[in-house]
């Protein structure tokens, strides 16, 4: 049996990405299980996404302690003592990161102890699809790493796809994109022994009790809020301009975080600290003085 955990933040596509995985698995003729964790639901928050894949039915339910494989769909989740997306992951499996680094750059900034394997998954997601959300280029990856086949990743793109979308354009294109990422990584050899273990075992089923930070959303203090500077978040950041600002203070009104002050000629400007760069306010500004920048690495550049 595979085992894999996808760690993404909210609106990047992390439940999308198990569930094209299970499904491009059971269309290959395999059992599959596919499933997310949420804790807080907001664009940003940290969330994470499970696939099971074996030949035989698959006895095991909760969340997964120990993966085989990790995909990191957002590098600075590695950042995040409280995430930890690595936790668990058996010697000798295997990590994937969204990232612009190599395997083995990545492998030394993060001090990882198993097989590393890179993709810059959000520059694909903004070259193909215009938007940086990952799922089905995150299931390509994962479907190439556990040997699935071309064809039923791509019926799996399209049938969890179409509940979700009804723009034939888009579909097509996550088509083409997962298909991109499916043949942009260079498969790894699994160095672990997988699932006999679980055959051999009685027909007990075990749920074991998962540590908080895995299990649960966790409050490690009382007033860590503050401490949680979600700058880390954004893959775009809202780029001011005064030029045509009206001072209608729309923006501030609509950003959901109250991450927008004013300053002391009444003009608004950003928090950068706590800005987890949903673009509402991009949206919302009546004069398009507002723009947005790319920051893939925002958690370096807020320092
Ligand atoms: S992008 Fe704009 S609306 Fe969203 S959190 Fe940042 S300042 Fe607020
Ligand atoms: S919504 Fe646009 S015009 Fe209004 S205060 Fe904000 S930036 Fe200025």
């Amino acid at each position: 049996m595979y085992r894999l955990r996808f760690h993404g933040r909210g609106g990047q596509g992390a439940r999308v990405a198990s569930k094209v995985l299970g499904t491009a698995a059971f269309l290959d003729g395999y059992y599959a299980q596919d499933f997310p964790l949420y804790g807080a639901e907001r664009r940003g928050a940290p969330v994470a996404a499970s696939t099971r894949i074996s030949e035989d039915p698959i006895m095991e339910r909760g969340v997964i302690p120990e993966p085989d494989i990790v995909i990191v769909m957002d590098e600075t989740l590695l950042h995040d003592p409280l995430t930890m997306p690595l936790s668990g992951l058996k010697p000798g499996g295997i990590v994937i990161i969204n990232t612009t680094h190599s395997p083995a750059e990545a492998e030394a900034e993060y001090k990882i102890n198993a097989q590393v394997l890179t993709l810059d998954i959000t520059k694909i997601g903004l070259d193909m699809l215009g938007m940086p959300i990952l799922s089905t280029l995150a299931g390509g990856v994962a479907a190439r790493i556990v040997g699935l086949s071309e064809d039923s990743l791509t019926e799996a793109v399209k049938n969890v796809l179409s509940e979700i979308i009804t723009d034939r354009k888009l579909l097509d294109k996550n088509v083409a994109a997962a298909l991109y990422c499916f043949n942009a990584i260079t498969p790894a050899k699994m160095e672990i022994k997988t699932t006999e273990t679980v055959k051999k075992k009685s027909t007990v089923i075990s749920l074991p009790f998962e540590p908080a930070e895995v299990s649960s959303p966790a409050i490690n203090a009382t007033g860590n809020t503050p401490l949680r500077m979600t700058g880390n978040w954004r893959v775009f950041r809202p780029a001011w301009n005064y030029d045509s600002c009206t001072r209608c203070m729309i923006c501030v009104a609509r950003c959901p975080d109250g991450c927008i002050l004013v300053n002391e000629d009444g003009y608004p400007y950003t928090d950068y600290d706590n800005c987890k760069g949903c673009l509402i306010c991009v949206e919302e500004c009546p004069t398009n003085t507002l723009g947005k920048v790319m920051e893939v690495h925002a958690k370096k550049m807020i320092g």
